[in-house]
């Protein structure tokens, strides 16, 4: 990510790298500040863990996120963009978590946190996921009949219970509409925020180890050597070593987007239609929320 001091970069790349994807959103948001350790930021709504690298992302690289996503009517990768401020912004004054009733059904829950989704993400498909994420997260319901199970709650029960959670905790799953040129088609994409960060982060120290390795050659510095020199020095020495475009640091490392288990009980009451983000800032772009980069 630009802004970002080498060093650090370079350190979360490297603690980051291999991680599983729920795993290493919680390691990027506890080096995003302010300090705390991953286990409570495991128990966090998942859009508050996500705010956390919004607010990172903001201050060191600005607050647009530009990014692509497929066309699912006619494959078109069309570009998008969506403000890092007013997405924060939506995470303030919440509306507390209060009980859900319907056709005599009374449900009470909580949002999905981390945990929840690196379970529900075990797990096959997205109804199973929904499954998953309900009987977790549904604390007590009762119907007519008496208690009840999560999962087992009717549809349009468990419609309801997903869109309290969505509105509670709204950066969980950020959905951007999104006009194709190319069919006049509109679809809604899924900017996976913790992927979107992710993914600049990655770049960014591909990028540095490329400038490591120029330098390295040319000079005999160690990484340390090279790490400590500002971005405008490091810069400079490595186009005068490699005055032509270099193509390793451009290389844009796809990625598969849209939220699998994540949103899996947000989903279940959307009916529209969504198209595959990906994040795009600089050649970047930001993996999905179930990991599926490639
Ligand atoms: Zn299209």
């Amino acid at each position: 990510m630009p802004g970002l001091p080498a060093a650090v970069t370079l350190d979360l790349w490297e603690g980051a790298e291999g991680l599983p994807p729920v795993e290493r959103a919680l390691a990027l948001a506890v080096a995003a500040g302010p300090p705390t350790d991953a286990t409570a930021l495991a128990a966090l709504p998942l859009g508050r863990r996500d705010a956390r690298l919004l607010r990172l992302r903001t201050v060191l690289a600005g607050e647009r996120l530009e990014a692509t996503a497929v066309c699912p009517s006619c494959g078109e990768v069309v570009e998008f963009a969506a403000d890092a401020g007013a997405l924060l912004a939506r995470d303030e004054a919440l509306p507390p978590a209060e009980a859900v009733e319907l056709d005599g059904f009374v449900v009470r829950w909580r949002p999905p946190d981390s945990r929840d989704v690196a379970a529900a993400a075990e797990v096959g498909d997205e109804a199973a996921a929904e499954r998953v994420l309900l009987a977790r997260c549904v604390t007590s319901a009762t119907g007519p009949d008496g208690a009840v199970e999560g999962p087992a709650l009717p549809a349009a029960v468990r419609r309801a219970v997903a869109e309290a959670m969505a509105a509670a905790d709204p950066l969980a799953e950020v959905l951007v509409d999104v006009a194709c040129p190319a069919c006049e088609g509109a679809f809604v994409a899924d900017l996976d925020v913790a992927g979107f960060v992710w993914a600049e982060i990655r770049e960014e120290a591909r990028r540095l180890l490329h400038e490591v390795d120029v330098l390295a050659r040319a000079y005999g510095w160690t990484e340390v050597d090279v790490v400590a020199l500002s971005p405008r020095r490091r810069g400079k020495e490595r186009r005068d070593r490699l005055p032509l475009p270099c193509r390793c640091a451009r290389r844009r490392p796809r990625s598969g987007g849209g939220a699998a288990a994540a949103g899996a009980v947000r989903r279940a009451g959307c009916a529209r239609r969504r198209g595959r983000s990906r994040g795009r800032r600089g050649g970047v772009r930001g993996a999905g929320r179930n990991g599926a980069t490639r």
